[in-house]
C-alpha cells in the first residue's frame, strides 16, 4: 500500500468543534455559486432542452473523477455554478409545473446541521437526540391530523410513495391480501405499491369531475370481496381536487373498509384556519399520507405516514442484533428499526422541527393562505383574459387553463416551447378529455405581477403554423 507524501492535508471534517470553521469558508463558495449561477440562468430554467444543457453541464464539469483532485473550493464552485445555472428553480414564479416547492431558507439552513452531524435513524446510538426530536415531532404532526385521538404516531418518510406503500403494507398485515379500491384520479404510487406488495389489481372508481363519484365507489364496494381498502384523495396531482372524504368515510363505514387518505399535497391546509374545513374527514382514515416538500416548503425529503394509535405500527417490528439486541431495548435504548422500512436514514425531522418551531402555526398557515389566494388570483386573472379558458375555480392551488383556440396538440406544443425557451416551466393535465396547461402554484412569495407575467408569456406565443382550431 503507498502511503501519501507528508504533509498532504486530509479534507476536514464537518463535524465536532473544528466542523463549522472547516464549513464556513466552503459555504461562502458555495452561497456564491448559488448567486452567481441564478444570475447565469436568469430564468426558471435554462435554455435550450435537453441536448444543450447536457452538453453545457458536460462542458462545465470536465471527468467525474479526476485522478488528481481540484480541491473543494474548486469542485464547489464549478459543479454548485453548473448545478444552479442548469435548474429548474420552483423559487422563481414561472417555475410552476408540479408539486415541487421552493424550500425556505431556514429549513434548508437545518438540513445542513443535518448533512454535517449525520445522524442515522436505524438505531439510538447513532442518533440520540435525533431520533428522540423525531418521534417527538412525529407525534405532534400526526395529532394535527388525528386531534381526538390519544396517542397518534407517524413515520417519517421520502414522501408520499414510500407513505402510501407503507399504509398498504399496513392494511396488508392486519386483513391479508386487500383489495385496494381507488379513484381513477388517485396516485400513481397507488397502483406501484400494490404492485411490489403483491396486492390484487386496484379497482379504480370514476372521478368524472376530477374527484371520486360516491355512488359509483358505493357500487364497487357493493360488488367486490373483503378485505377491502378504499384510498382517497386530498389534492390530487392534476387538478388539486379533493375527494368527498366524509361521504367515502361513511361508505367506508357502512361496507366494512378500511380507509387510506393520500394527504400528500393537501394535508398542509390543515394548518390554515380557512382552509383546515375541506379536509373534513380526513381523521377518520386508518391511515394518512404527508408530504411537507409541497405545501410545507422543505427540501426534499419530508413525507410521513400518520397513524391514529401508534400501535397500528407494530407489524413493522424487525430484529437485527447489531441495532436493536433484546437485551439493550430492555435495557432501555430505543428500538428504532420498527419506524422505517429503510436502515441508514436522513434526519429529515430536523428541518421539519425547526421550521415549524420557526415559523409557528401562524406562520404556516400564512403560507398555505397566501398561496392559495396566488392560485385564486391567477383564476380570476385567466377568466378576465380573452382567448383563455379556465378548466374550474382552484381548489387548493392548482390551476389548469388553456387558449381557446388550441388543440391539444397546441397545447403540449406550447408546454415543451416554454421549456426549450427556458421561459416557463408549466405542468400539463388531462381533465374533461382534453389536455390543460396546468399551473401548481407553491410559491407564498409569488405576486399578482409575477402571474400577470406568466400569462403573458402564453400571448406572446403564436399558436403553432397549421393547428387546426377547435
Ligand atoms: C406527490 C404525491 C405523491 C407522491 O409523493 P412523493 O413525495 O413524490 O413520493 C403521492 N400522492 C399524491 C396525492 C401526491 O401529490
Amino acid at each position: 500500500m503507498s502511503t501519501p507524501p507528508p504533509g498532504t492535508p486530509l479534507p476536514p471534517l464537518a463535524g465536532g468543534t473544528g466542523g463549522p470553521a472547516a464549513l464556513r469558508p466552503l459555504l461562502d463558495t458555495v452561497l456564491d455559486a448559488l448567486h452567481q449561477g441564478a444570475l447565469a440562468r436568469g430564468g426558471p430554467l435554462p435554455a435550450g432542452g435537453p441536448g444543450p444543457v447536457t452538453e453545457r453541464l458536460l462542458d462545465a464539469v470536465g471527468p467525474a473523477l479526476p485522478a488528481t483532485g481540484t480541491g473543494a473550493e474548486e469542485a464547489l464552485r464549478t459543479l454548485v455554478r453548473a448545478l444552479a445555472e442548469g435548474a429548474a428553480d420552483p423559487a422563481d414564479p414561472r417555475c410552476a409545473a408540479h408539486l415541487h416547492c421552493p424550500p425556505l431558507a431556514v429549513a434548508t439552513a437545518a438540513d445542513l446541521a443535518a448533512s454535517a452531524l449525520n445522524p442515522s435513524m436505524d438505531s439510538w446510538d447513532q442518533g440520540p437526540a435525533a431520533s428522540a426530536l423525531e418521534t417527538h415531532v412525529a407525534r405532534a404532526l400526526a395529532a394535527e391530523v388525528y386531534p381526538r385521538e390519544p396517542a397518534p404516531d407517524a413515520l417519517l418518510t421520502t414522501g408520499g410513495t414510500e407513505a402510501n406503500q407503507l399504509a398498504l403494507l399496513l392494511a396488508r398485515e392486519r386483513h391479508g391480501p386487500v383489495q385496494l379500491v381507488c379513484g381513477a384520479n388517485a396516485h400513481h404510487s397507488l397502483h406501484r405499491a400494490a404492485w411490489l406488495l403483491g396486492l390484487p389489481e386496484p379497482v379504480a372508481v370514476p372521478a368524472p369531475t376530477g374527484v371520486v363519484d360516491p355512488a359509483a365507489l358505493d357500487e364497487a364496494l357493493t360488488d367486490l370481496h373483503h378485505p377491502l381498502l378504499v384510498t382517497a384523495t386530498a389534492g390530487t396531482t392534476d387538478t388539486g381536487g379533493i375527494d368527498p372524504l366524509p361521504d367515502i368515510a361513511d361508505l367506508c363505514a357502512r361496507h366494512h373498509a378500511e380507509l387510506h387518505i393520500d394527504a400528500a399535497y393537501g394535508g398542509p391546509l390543515l394548518f390554515s384556519d380557512v382552509h383546515r374545513a375541506r379536509l373534513h374527514g380526513l381523521s377518520r382514515a386508518h391511515t394518512v399520507s404527508l408530504d411537507l416538500h409541497k405545501l410545507g416548503w422543505q427540501p426534499v425529503a419530508a413525507g410521513l405516514l400518520a397513524v391514529p394509535d401508534a400501535t397500528t405500527l407494530a407489524p413493522l417490528g424487525h430484529q437485527a442484533d447489531y441495532l436493536n439486541a433484546d437485551d439493550d431495548t430492555e435495557a432501555g435504548l430505543p428500538d428504532l428499526l420498527g419506524r422505517s422500512l429503510r436502515t441508514t436514514r436522513r434526519p429529515d425531522v430536523l428541518k421539519i422541527a425547526v421550521t415549524l418551531r420557526a415559523l409557528g402555526r401562524r406562520g404556516l398557515a400564512d403560507l398555505v393562505d397566501r398561496t392559495c389566494a396566488a392560485a385564486q388570483h391567477l383564476a380570476d386573472l385567466i377568466e378576465n383574459t380573452p382567448g383563455l379558458e379556465l378548466h374550474d375555480r382552484p381548489t387548493i392551488s392548482t390551476v389548469l387553463f388553456r387558449p381557446t383556440r388550441a388543440t391539444d396538440d397546441d397545447i403540449a406544443t406550447i408546454r415543451r416551447t416554454l421549456l426549450t425557451e427556458g421561459r416557463a416551466v408549466l405542468g400539463r393535465a388531462r381533465a374533461d378529455d382534453r389536455l390543460w396547461l396546468k399551473a401548481t402554484l407553491l410559491n407564498p412569495h409569488t405576486t399578482p405581477s409575477d402571474l400577470e407575467a406568466l400569462l403573458s408569456l402564453l400571448s406572446h406565443l403564436s399558436l403553432p403554423e397549421g393547428s387546426t382550431h377547435r
